[in-house]
Order: structure tokens, then sequence, then C-alpha cells
């Protein structure tokens, strides 16, 4: 991932943001060591700003789409009241273990709630009426527009989908491979569709923020 804006100043916003919980400093430092791409680390910024939206808007029910270490799904569970969930999917046994090893550490570990597989299939699979305030985005690209097709409708009226990774690197400008042109497929269909509202946000690689009416 290329930083959309200068490192400096990533650094300056990361230097004024309220600094991580120590488990999450801990979570980031131990996927820096041991795991492929920690660059899918959301980080203390978006992290901040997941938790935030979490709380803003009162979500009780969270839906996750991709787990990898678990640094989204902890930062989000914060967020939580005492009876709120997240539902998080990801199909990667490996990195979803090191995920689960550092929530059973934390007081919100409790609201998480890891499905194993293909997240379509998950989602799928999920009680038809079980709805959702909150949902953040963040599996494989070339997945987005299913993703979104599947979630939306069980989205409540006024509950929020944060899409990551929407300016992928600032890819969406040239696309050339299938992931670029995925992402920019998603932010079009974003634009075109009705149902919602929607602010693409540059903050670290690009978050689409989306609003259903
Ligand atoms: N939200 C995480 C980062 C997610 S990285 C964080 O902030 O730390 C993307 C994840 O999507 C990877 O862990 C990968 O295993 C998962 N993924 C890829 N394809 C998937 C699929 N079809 N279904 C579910 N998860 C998938
Ligand atoms: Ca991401």
């Amino acid at each position: 991932m290329i930083p959309i804006i200068p490192k400096p100043l990533d650094d300056y916003c990361v230097a004024h943001t309220t600094r991580p919980d120590p488990l999450l400093d801990e979570l980031a430092a131990y996927t820096r060591a041991h795991c492929q791409f920690p660059q899918m680390l959301t980080g203390p910024v978006e992290g901040r700003f997941l938790k935030m939206l979490v709380q803003v808007t009162d979500a009780r029910r969270v839906l996750e789409i991709g787990t990898y270490t678990g640094y989204s799904a902890l930062s989000m569970a914060a967020g939580l009241p005492a009876d709120g969930t997240i539902i998080t999917c990801d199909i990667d046994p490996e990195t979803t273990r090191i995920a689960q090893s550092f929530w059973a550490r934390s007081p919100d570990g409790g609201k998480i709630e890891l499905i194993l597989g293909p997240a379509l299939e998950t989602i799928r699979a999920l009680p038809a009426d079980m709805q959702f305030d909150f949902v953040f985005l963040d599996a494989d690209k070339e997945n987005y527009v299913n993703y979104y097709e599947a979630v939306l409708p069980r989205l409540k009226p006024g509950g929020l989908l944060a899409a990551d990774n929407t300016l992928w690197s600032g890819k969406v400008l040239a696309p050339k491979e299938k992931s670029d042109h995925a992402m920019v497929a998603f932010n079009t269909r974003v634009t075109r569709d009705p149902r919602v509202e929607h602010v693409l946000l540059s903050v670290r690689d690009g978050v689409m923020l989306v609003r259903k009416r």
C-alpha cells in the first residue's frame, strides 16, 4: 500500500490521534514480526476512526468482512456497548487464530464472533432477518461489488457501511490489474446507487463511507 498522503503528514496524523490501547500496539507488532502483508492492518488512525464511527452511530450489531489478525475487529469492539456484537468473516485459519488469541486477552473480545469460510457464503447463510447497524468491508477487492450487494439489504435504514482501500494506492486513476478495475467498479456502483448517500474519504488508503437512506 502506497500512502495517499506523504509519509511525514501520515506520521503527523498518527501523532495527533489518541494512542491505541497497548494490546492493539502489541497485536500490530506481532503481525509485523510474524505475518505476511502486515500493511493490511488498519493501524492507529483508521482503527480509531472505526471505533468512533461505531460509537457515534450507537451501533450494536456490526459485520466485518475481512478479519486478518483482528486489529479492526478489536478496535470496533471497543466502541460497542457491553451487549454489542461483531460478526467477522475470513478464510484464513492461521491469521484468525492469531486474532482470537489477542481478542481473548481483551475485555471486549467476547463481543466478537469469527466465522471462517468464503465471506459471500457466510453472509448468505446468516439468518434472513439478521440486520446490521455498521458494516466494515475489507476483504478481497474482486468481490467488493458482490459483498456490497449482499450486505446492503441487511443494513438498517440510516446504517453505515465503510469500505476500505477505495483509493487503492491511487491506482483507481489508472487501473491496470484486476483488483484495480474491481475497486473502480465498486466506487462507480456506489456513486450510481440511489439507495445511499456516500463520501469517499482520503483517510489512509481511502475509505468509502456509505449511509443507507
Ligand atoms: N480488517 C483487517 C484487514 C483485512 S485484510 C485489519 O484491519 O487488520 C483482508 C482479509 O480478507 C485477509 O485476511 C484475507 O484472508 C481475507 N479474505 C480474502 N478473501 C476472502 C474471502 N473470499 N472471504 C473472506 N475473507 C477473505
Ligand atoms: Ca484494508
